[in-house]
């Protein structure tokens, strides 16, 4: 049976444009379908413009700290108009790499939104209402995943993630509803760029499933800030009033209702596989109870000749996770080095002010997979700071297998600890041993050199704390 293309691609983002290079460069007759934008979410939507943002931010920080090294910078201002336009303009260049990374591998670009009509067929529909079938031998969806919309009354006044991009002015006043990383981040940006931030969390603490020690240090840096906390609340109601602005009238768990008035309310509380109206069910791929699609270890769905990788797999929604799947895919099918995920010791950051970055894992998710932990830890105030007013503390922590002296996980809150987990994460998935670490020398002074110079374990938690932190929080069910 003949095909018009070896490998049709749905969804031009992290996954879908590094698949569709790699397997042109391995010699497939290769199409990518996308709907909306070249380089998907993080381009567009995503890691780009956000830390584009919190790079902007850090000047607030850092124009303070200035101060009291003897700068006098007295009547700066900052322009968001500028920002903005800088910042759609480098989003813009980026589009036209992307596309011009794809168009020089051979790469046909299918402008327009993609549905399955059977196993190996894919019919594009243009914004000028035209159709085109086209016939693969094999498919990848990489269509990423969507912002969760919100159930609540006035939902309509609500932005998700994407619209704030798009914003014309600064809000004076904002409320972000939802503490996963990506209400945290937004958080830090608006309040570093001068708005009054209200963060709704309906669970105990923020950052779910971060480390306990990290969740509590970076919410008590934020209350320093003066971004007010609402945990343990919900975002009832959204109403408009006269004036243009918002009423967000918030519960707390003992019942107590709240109204805080905003100019912007920003929903943060999630993102769902993008599997809506994909025509999943005509080509007989399988979703699970979360709407992701179901793959094995190799990245195959339900249909021989359909893969999927990336956000719309569920697993974790990172874009060099999105990146090697969509590698792996592509080289699986077209004859490349064949190469598998490990899915253990991902790092992550969170572009929170200060940053965190984590590698490996947190104290209680090692206690439940039944290690005994012994556990380092670090609060100190960055010698940067040492001359200014700012109070900021950073944290440093490891996490070690008390019988095999393994690093189970390494954790930084404080300034570039994105940068320095990096580094570190790649001795955490070498296996690397408390022992292994203490033999390092530091740089010095450095803020990183504090990870290979803790000596001392911290004393055990208590039967009560222990159960205090493993213990879920009721809104986090
Ligand atoms: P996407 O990049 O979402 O690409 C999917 C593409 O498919 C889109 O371009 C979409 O338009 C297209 N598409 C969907 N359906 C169709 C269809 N039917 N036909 C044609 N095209 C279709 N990750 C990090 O690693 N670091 C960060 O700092 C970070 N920050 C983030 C900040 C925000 C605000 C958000 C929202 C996400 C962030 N992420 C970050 C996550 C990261 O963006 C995603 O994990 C990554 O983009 C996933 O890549 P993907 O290829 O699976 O999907």
């Amino acid at each position: 049976m003949s095909y018009d293309v070896d490998f049709l691609v749905l969804g031009a983002g992290s996954a879908g444009v590094r698949a569709s290079r790699i397997a042109a460069m391995l010699g497939a007759k290769v199409a990518v379908v996308e709907e909306r934008y070249l380089g998907g979410t993080c381009v567009n939507v995503g890691c780009v413009p956000k830390k584009l943002m919190v790079y902007g931010a850090h000047f607030a920080d850092e124009l303070e700290e200035a101060r009291g090294y003897g700068w006098e910078v007295e009547g700066v201002r900052h322009n968001w108009q500028t920002l903005k336009t800088n910042r759609d303009n480098e989003v813009k260049r980026l589009n036209g790499i992307y596309q011009r990374l794809l168009e020089s591998k051979g790469v046909r670009i299918v402008r327009g939104r993609g549905v399955l009509a059977d196993p190996h067929t894919v019919v594009v529909h243009d914004v000028d209402g035209n159709e085109e079938r086209i016939t693969a031998k094999h498919i990848l969806i990489a269509t990423g995943g969507v912002p969760v919309r919100p159930t609540i009354a006035g939902a309509e006044h609500v932005l998700i993630s994407d619209q704030i991009f798009r914003l014309e002015e600064r809000p004076q006043r904002l409320v972000v509803i939802g503490a996963g990383y990506i209400g945290v981040e937004f958080a830090g940006v608006f309040k570093a760029f001068g708005s009054d931030v209200t963060l709704v969390h309906r669970g105990e603490q923020i950052l779910k499933g971060f480390d306990i020690d990290v969740r509590e240090h970076l919410a008590a840096q934020y209350e320093h800030k003066g971004i007010h906390l609402r945990l343990s609340s919900e975002v009832k109601a959204v109403d408009k009033n006269a004036d243009g602005s918002l009423s967000c009238h918030v519960v707390h768990r003992d019942g107590d209702v709240e109204t805080i008035q905003a100019d912007a309310v920003l929903l943060a509380i999630g993102r769902h596989p993008h599997t809506n109206g994909l025509g999943l069910e005509a080509a007989g791929v399988k979703v699970d109870e979360r709407d992701a699609i179901v793959v094995d270890d190799d990245f195959q769905t339900s249909v021989p000749s359909i893969t999927a990788c990336g956000d719309v797999i569920n697993r974790i929604q990172l874009t060099p996770v999105a990146l090697n799947e969509g590698m792996v895919v592509a080289r699986r099918l077209f004859g490349g080095p064949v190469t598998t995920i490990g899915y253990d010791a991902v790092p992550s950051a969170v572009f929170s002010s200060p940053p965190i970055g984590a590698v490996g894992l947190s104290e209680d998710d090692a206690r439940a997979a039944g290690h005994a932990v012994e556990i380092y830890r670090s609060v100190f105030r960055p010698m940067k700071l040492t001359m200014t007013d700012r109070q900021e503390k950073s944290l440093m922590k490891i996490v070690v297998d008390k019988s095999t002296r393994r690093v189970l996980g390494m954790f930084v809150v404080g300034q570039d600890a994105g940068e320095i987990i990096q580094g570190f994460a790649v001795a955490v998935k070498m296996g690397v041993t408390k022992e292994q670490l203490d033999s390092t020398i530091g740089i010095h002074p450095t803020a990183a050199e504090e990870l290979v110079t803790m000596r001392e374990p911290v004393a055990e938690p208590d039967a009560d704390e222990v159960r205090r932190r493993t213990a879920p929080a009721p809104g986090e069910l």
